[in-house]
């Protein structure tokens, strides 16, 4: 079955292909870097992830686009209150959320890029919308002028038509004609961080970034722009815009937005303090593997709801996998095969991709995999499952996990430190001085079990890792 997707901008479910060399030249909008991500939204990034592998699995190549927000009014306060430049600031979270998403096990984009490289692209870029009248300056700051682009709203679905034009509001901080214009451009106040360009010193504003990053890299037509359902409006809408404004050709093809991570039927953010972030859970002790089951476990058109039930539900669900996946690799069949179970293991996986081909339809997937997974056990227990049967069923398993990718478990990192070895070793050394060897030979044996090896020498003891 073809591939088909939701599409914010049609309202409708349309099967994609790339418009050009069976290429997918995706945008898909990144962090702010103000701050550790929370798993709201790395409810986003993983299903970016899924999209990444779903599209490769229908054979499509990916050239893919993801922007590092590391400017903006809050990056600017917080750097400010930390006494760090913005570069020094913005480092630390950069590097927190690409360790994050290499444990939830996230492919990076093809291209990973920062705003703050391309603030002469923009201030170009927005050079050229003053040039033909989409923008206008206002005490140092530029705006978009929104009245000159009617389809204003065609994502969104929103009739503008009601907010009257021409009043001028200060929202924002800044001063514009129409209440619908957005900043481009922010003039720097007294003593603020500010880029010397084309246009005047100043920054940029949060939507131009993303418009000219995905031009400059994917052409003038995506064709697929992605990221959560808060960022339609205004965001995208903003972006459409400025890039339909500046090039005259649609923006994206298709637009893909997912739902919230909800906590207790409120959006999980950083403003209700609602939100963990990965490494909180982690202090839990849950395994990476488990939050990115559970965020992938809900298809992205449904709101999520996070509680820690759904994270044992999760770990379960994961364990039920890898024991079967076990059964598979060490218990001994009887040889030939089971037809009834080959019928199902093929009808299964056909039902697996059309799930997810069917705009990521994770759930149904994994209905699939589970309900195979049942049948199957219940054969090895009643002497049914044959020798013929595992390569198919392990197969499965690989194209499950080639998606969801949670079947290897994340190694363990609570490997001792060295610091806690020292002072094992100084511990032993007292004990055997008051001669109590019973003590110190629990000691070697403690950290051996930890992979130390000790080793008496006439200077001391000296130790190493296995
Ligand atoms: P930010 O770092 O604030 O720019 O957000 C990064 C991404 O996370 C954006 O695509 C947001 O739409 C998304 N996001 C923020 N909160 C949530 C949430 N509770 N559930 C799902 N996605 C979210
Ligand atoms: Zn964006």
């Amino acid at each position: 079955m073809a591939l088909r997707f939701y599409n914010t901008l049609t309202q409708q479910v349309e099967e994609f292909t790339p418009a050009r060399d069976n290429t997918v030249r995706m945008y898909t909008c990144g962090p702010t870097v103000y701050d550790f991500a929370h798993i709201g939204n790395f409810r986003t990034f993983v299903f970016v992830d899924l999209l990444r592998k779903c599209l490769r699995a229908n054979g499509f190549k990916l050239d893919h686009v993801m922007n590092i927000t590391d400017v903006d009014d809050k990056i600017i306060t917080n750097a400010t209150v930390a006494h760090q430049s913005l570069e020094e600031y913005t480092a630390t979270y950069k590097q927190a959320f690409l360790e994050d998403c290499a444990k939830l096990r996230l492919e990076r984009a093809e291209r990973l890029v920062p705003a703050t490289g391309h603030i002469d692209d923009m201030a170009a870029a927005i050079q050229r919308l003053e040039a033909s009248g989409h923008a206008y300056q206002t005490e140092g700051s530029v705006y978009f002028r929104v009245a000159t682009f009617p389809q204003y709203g065609k994502l969104s679905h929103n009739d503008f038509s009601g907010i009257i034009s021409g009043a001028r509001v200060d929202s924002d901080k800044y001063e514009k004609d129409d209440a619908r214009d957005f900043a481009l451009w922010k003039a720097p106040k007294e003593g603020e961080l500010a880029w010397q360009t084309a246009i005047g010193p100043g920054r940029p504003g949060w939507h131009i970034e993303c418009s000219v990053m995905a031009i400059k890299y994917l052409g003038e037509t995506l064709d697929i722009h992605a990221g959560g359902i808060d960022l339609v409006f205004p965001h995208h809408e903003n972006e459409i815009a400025q890039s339909e404004s500046l090039t005259g050709k649609p923006f994206a093809r298709f637009w893909l937005h997912a739902e919230f991570l909800m906590v207790e039927g409120e959006k999980m953010s950083k403003s209700l303090g609602n939100f963990f972030t990965l490494r909180d859970i982690f202090e839990r002790g849950y395994a990476p593997e488990t939050v990115r089951y559970l965020l992938a476990s809900v298809p992205y058109r449904k709101q999520l709801n996070f509680t820690f039930d759904g994270l044992k539900s999760a770990a379960t669900a994961i364990d039920r996998l890898r024991n079967f996946k076990l059964r598979l690799e060490t218990d001994r069949y009887a040889e030939g095969v089971n037809e009834k179970l080959a019928g199902r293991a093929e009808a299964a996986e056909r039902a697996f991709r059309e799930s997810v081909n069917d705009d990521l339809n994770t759930a149904e997937a994994l209905a699939a995999v589970f309900e195979y997974v049942r049948d199957a056990n219940t054969a090895m227990d009643a002497g049914e499952f044959r020798a013929g049967n595992v390569a198919e069923a392990l197969a499965f398993l690989r194209e499950f996990d080639s998606i969801f990718d949670v079947l290897e478990p994340t190694a363990q990192t609570n490997a001792i430190l060295d610091s806690e070895v020292e002072s094992l070793i100084a511990e032993r050394t007292a004990a055997k001085k008051a001669k109590n060897f019973a003590r110190a030979d629990q000691i070697r044996e403690q950290l051996l079990e930890q992979g130390i090896i000790l080793e008496d020498t006439k200077s001391g003891v000296r130790w190493k890792r296995k």
